[in-house]
């Protein structure tokens, strides 16, 4: 509900802002960005980057000192342009398949990480759907994203000064977030409704602008519905099982109920992890109202669902209970002329403590078009799912993968980005998924690149200043916190990042089991090593809470001399400022855990290195001469022995080869073989490692196919049932 200054509120010259704060596009434009920057600075920064807040807030004489700047308004009218270019001008997907003009793709996902200001992420999932939406709207993909609104989004990390997590909801700012809710022709707030457990629970439909996409959010904070049904989109990933399963039953059903609400009609369903699989037992239904048999419907709907798992982990697949089941349907089977027994089969998995609904299987087995998020990945996913073709082998179980990529306008520093721009020529943003024009970027001199590397590290030490400096000031924590969270950084000593969900499996410790030869490490005098550290532990997961608290003791420790800080509540921001301002981006998962991982594809975009173990998108991306591979290319049965080899590994690759390369400093001052593998790594690994790439191999193998059943479908002619 963006309550932005009406239109009197801002001088008529500039009143198209108000256009540019209500669509998320700013968010990956930086020249944008700097429209609203260059307002008030100060503000700019008080309100965390957020137009909305930034033009409610904004004093009249800035407006006005901006409205009279010839410099300032030239650049409002070349963004106002290209604002309009990107959002309405002819797309690249309309140029390239006039015959699917008309065609939607629904996008159903429950995390969508798109800005800082919009707290609707826990991770990777989430931002990988921010970045998929964002690239569908470059590309012009006819896409439309559902997703739940969160009233108090993923949660605020505080770290106590004996090194524990703190979990802090905050109400989500609705006032200052360019949301819409929707209306019906009536000018009423379009609603829907979902029966759970007997009651009806209804949710309102906002919409949030991503360029041209628009992205659709269900709420159940509505007078109408009980007390606990208000409650139901709060949080996300919320631990109760009867809170989650209607969750899910709001994204998966609510969710088709609303795009039938708004009048579209989607040829092709993409679902981004299983979270959102009832959407096919409602559509189930929906046909079989219409009077097809089960047999029919079914096969219509594989046809046009595209679905991708995410989770190598068994026991990270949402199921419920039966009886959960049974409660929360209450008697929805008959409506697909099913008997319960019938109904839980088309989703059963068998646990050792007996049947349950799996939504990862119910998935699998109503989508023709299948993906996990890398090789490795597909490998793992097609072993673990084999029993559901058994009479396949499991090379031939039908899932394939596309590995992820990052939205390259998202996480490319503004001084990258024109350095790009000089060297691999003006039209670049056009062809970042080719090859050959990465080529260029070796014909960038090293003293350009080594000047805005540096400039990329003080910036993110300036940054990490400015937040510690805030919380002395406001929370008044005890001065070692200060300390721990990187005041006594050197903007010149090479640093190394490491910032990911703290999931046991992602193995932060294991830089640490070795403290002396650790300490050793970082406090060489001639070449001094500092590691910063950020990440969230889910709020129930105890023992990756206790070891933030490891690490955290070892951090407060002054044998390190503040050179390994920990900054808290890892987010969109936190993590643009490390992947643009480290040297080194480490990663050390429990291999096959990580099933893609995409932070350190957002670092090798900006010039840092990979040092990684050889798992998800690295295993595919390194090729000996652009960063470095902790351990082999291998499995492990003992994790036991998994980790002594990987840390040997590590403390060798770093002691041997990271830090002799970064100080091997010529004359000049400038470490050339080290931006010789800076060039190599972002020659090799740009080109694939985006959406561009993953969005058109998305189309191609998924999108396509799906769209051309839906359309010898839909020869026949029909009426949506509601
Ligand atoms: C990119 C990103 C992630 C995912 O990165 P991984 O490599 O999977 O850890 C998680 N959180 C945030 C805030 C990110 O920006």
């Amino acid at each position: 509900m963006s309550a932005l200054p009406k239109e009197g509120m801002i001088p008529k010259r500039l009143a198209r802002l108000r256009d540019l704060a209500s669509n998320l596009w700013w968010t990956w434009q930086p020249d944008a960005q700097r429209l609203f920057q260059r307002l008030d600075p100060v503000l700019w920064e008080e309100v965390r980057h957020n137009p909305v807040a930034l033009l409610r807030r904004i004093e009249r004489i800035r407006l006005n000192a901006a409205a009279q700047s010839p410099v300032y308004l030239e650049l409002y009218d070349r963004i106002l342009a290209e604002f309009d270019r990107a959002v309405a001008g002819e797309t690249w997907f309309e140029r390239s398949f006039p015959e699917h003009a008309g065609t939607t793709i629904a996008y159903f996902s429950t995390e969508f990480g798109i800005h800082e200001a919009f707290p609707a992420y826990a991770g990777g999932l989430g931002v990988l759907a921010g970045d998929s939406l964002k690239e569908a709207s470059d590309l012009g993909l006819p896409m439309v994203g559902i997703g739940l609104l969160y009233q108090h989004g993923y949660f605020t990390q505080r770290i106590t000064e004996d090194g524990w997590q703190e979990a802090l909801y905050e109400d989500l700012d609705l006032e200052n977030l360019p949301l819409a809710r929707v209306t019906g022709p009536d000018g009423q707030p379009l609603q829907v409704e979902v029966s759970i457990a007997g009651r009806l629970v209804r949710a309102q439909i906002w919409r949030l602008q991503i360029g041209r996409i628009p992205l659709y959010l269900l709420d159940t904070a509505l007078p109408e519905n009980l007390p606990t049904d208000r409650e139901l989109s709060a949080r996300l990933y919320d631990g109760d099982p009867e809170r989650r399963i209607a969750q899910e039953m709001i994204l998966g059903i609510g969710g088709v109920r609303a795009l039938r609400a708004l009048g579209i009609r989607p040829g092709v369903w993409h679902l981004n992890e299983g979270h959102s699989a009832f959407s096919i037992l409602e559509r189930l239904r929906e046909h079989i109202a219409e009077g097809l048999p089960f047999e029919e419907a079914a096969a219509w709907v594989r046809e046009t669902t595209v679905f991708t798992t995410h989770t190598p982990v068994p026991a990270g697949h949402d199921r419920f209970s039966l009886t959960l089941i049974e409660k929360a349907f209450a008697g929805y089977w008959e409506q697909l002329k099913l008997s319960f027994e019938e109904f839980c089969e088309l989703a059963r998995q068998d646990e050792p403590w007996g049947p349950t609904f799996n939504m990862t299987a119910l998935a699998l087995r109503f989508s023709n078009h299948r993906n996990a998020v890398s090789e490795l990945h597909g490998r793992v996913t097609r072993r673990m799912w084999a029993h559901l073709w058994p009479d396949r082998a499991v090379e031939e179980v039908p899932i394939r993968h596309i590995t992820n990529g990052v939205h390259i306008g998202t996480w490319l520093a503004r001084r990258m980005r024109a350095l790009y721009q000089r060297y691999l020529g003006p039209d670049w943003m056009e062809r970042v998924d080719d090859p050959a024009l990465w080529e260029r970027v070796l014909e960038i001199p090293d003293e350009e690149l080594w000047a805005v590397r540096r400039h990329l590290k003080r910036k993110l030490v300036a940054f990490m200043r400015e937040r510690a400096r805030r919380r002395w000031q406001r929370n008044h924590v005890p001065p070692i916190q200060i300390v721990a969270s990187g005041v006594l950084l050197d903007p010149y000593a090479l640093t190394i990042g490491f910032a990911r969900r703290f999931a046991l499996y992602k193995r932060a410790y294991l830089l640490f089991r070795d403290p002396d030869r650790l300490r050793r490490l970082v406090n060489d005098p001639h070449r001094p090593v500092q590691i910063i550290l950020a990440g969230k532990a889910h709020p129930a997961d105890e023992p990756a809470k206790r070891m933030i608290q490891e690490i955290y003791r070892l951090i407060k420790d002054p044998s390190f001399g503040g050179r390994i800080v920990f900054i808290e509540d890892y987010d969109m921001e936190v993590a643009r400022y490390l992947v643009q301002g480290v040297d080194v981006w480490l990663n050390t998962p429990r291999r096959p855990l990580e099933a893609s991982g995409t932070s350190g594809q957002k670092a090798a975009l900006n010039g840092v290195l990979n040092l990684s173990v050889l798992d998800g998108w690295w295993r595919e991306g390194y090729n000996g001469a652009n960063g470095w591979a902790i351990g082999e290319d291998r499995d492990y049965e003992d994790p036991e022995a998994q980790d002594v080899a990987d840390a040997a590994s590590l403390y060798e690759l770093l002691e041997n080869a990271v830090v002799p390369l970064y100080y091997d400093v010529e004359t000049d001052g400038i470490p050339h073989r080290w931006l010789r593998m800076v060039k190599e790594s972002i020659r090799s690994l740009a080109p694939f490692f985006n959406t561009r790439r993953m969005m058109k191999e998305y189309l191609h193998e998924m999108y396509l196919p799906a769209m051309e059943a839906a359309r010898r479908r839909t020869a026949i002619p029909r009426e949506p049932v509601l």
